[in-house]
């Protein structure tokens, strides 16, 4: 059984009044437990619907979402406290999280979610400092008001709330956006590391093509509500056609290798994904 079994989902805005926009159409796709998954799509295509599926925050017009087989909605109306186990099981970090702080220190905003789950102080201390090491957030901050930390330091607070309640899957809506190239950088290093050591599955929706290459397993391709594309981020990236008609671009560094394939370098394998895969299949030639 898969950990995460998408069937037949369809989500339409507005089903019961308005114009209707159908932002998922007739999605089926399965997600194993500890896989890195990249979510791609242009602005529109769906994925910020998709996440918000995935943690019950919308109900599907029609398909199902299961978690470990079991319908997130099944019965949710007799026992609305399934949605709230499904938000625990799945944590969701929306774009610019940092928005969302709102208590008085940095603890209390990190130690929201597991006093939620109505874990003892002792528990909840120990999750709030294991969220602030995977975010490498420094804890003389944790006293502070998050409204007087940096931009970077607001987002890691705001992840560590997410992280605090150890969800198994773990789904980041553009989480690197806004930030400078080094913090952006750590910041996916350290969810890399949070995903390698806990065996989590994470699923990562980001416009950077690059960063989607250099983490995913497997990477799933929304255009206009459809899925187009789920296969190994080498697969799917050797797809420009596909990509192109999703109004989507390989990562540079896969165009510059097919360039130089064709061109000087005919025997140079051009499947990498990564920099750091270019830089050592072309020192094979020097
Ligand atoms: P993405 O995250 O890929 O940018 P979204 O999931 O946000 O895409 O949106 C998918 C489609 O649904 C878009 O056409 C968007 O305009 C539409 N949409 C998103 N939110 C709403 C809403 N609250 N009401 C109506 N339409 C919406």
């Amino acid at each position: 059984m898969s950990q995460i079994e998408v069937k037949n989902l369809t989500y339409v805005y507005s089903a019961g009044a308005g114009t209707p926009k159908r932002a998922l159409n007739c999605i089926n796709l399965s997600i194993e437990k500890g896989e890195f998954i990249g979510l791609i799509g242009t602005t529109g295509s769906g994925k910020s619907t998709f996440a918000k599926q995935l943690n019950a925050l919308l109900k599907p017009t029609s398909g199902a979402v299961l978690l470990d087989g079991i319908d997130i909605w099944q019965n949710a109306q007799a026992k609305p406290e399934l949605a709230r186990e499904v938000r625990f099981k799945v944590g969701l970090v929306f774009q610019y999280p940092e928005y969302q702080l709102f208590e008085d220190t940095v603890y209390n905003d990190i130690a929201f979610g597991p006093k939620n789950m109505g874990l003892c102080d002792a528990d909840v201390k120990e999750k709030v400092l294991a969220a602030c090491k995977f975010v490498n957030l420094d804890l003389n901050l944790l006293q502070k008001s998050p409204f007087d930390l940096s931009g970077g330091e607001k987002r890691k607070v705001a992840i560590a709330g997410v992280l605090s309640m150890d969800p198994e899957i773990l789904v980041l809506d553009e989480p690197t956006v806004g930030l400078d190239p080094c913090a952006r950088e750590s910041l996916l290093e350290q969810l890399y590391r949070y995903h390698k050591e806990k065996d989590k599955t994470i699923i990562l929706i980001s416009h950077r093509m690059e960063d989607i290459a250099k983490y995913s397993d497997r990477v799933i391709v929304l255009s206009d509500g459809n899925l187009v594309m789920f296969d190994s981020a080498g697969n799917v990236f050797g797809c420009d056609k596909v990509l192109n008609e999703a109004g989507l671009k390989v990562p540079q560094i896969c165009s510059i290798m097919t360039k130089l394939k064709a061109g000087a370098i005919p025997d140079l394998n051009d499947k990498v994904l990564t920099v750091d895969g270019a830089v050592t299949e072309l020192l094979k030639f020097v």
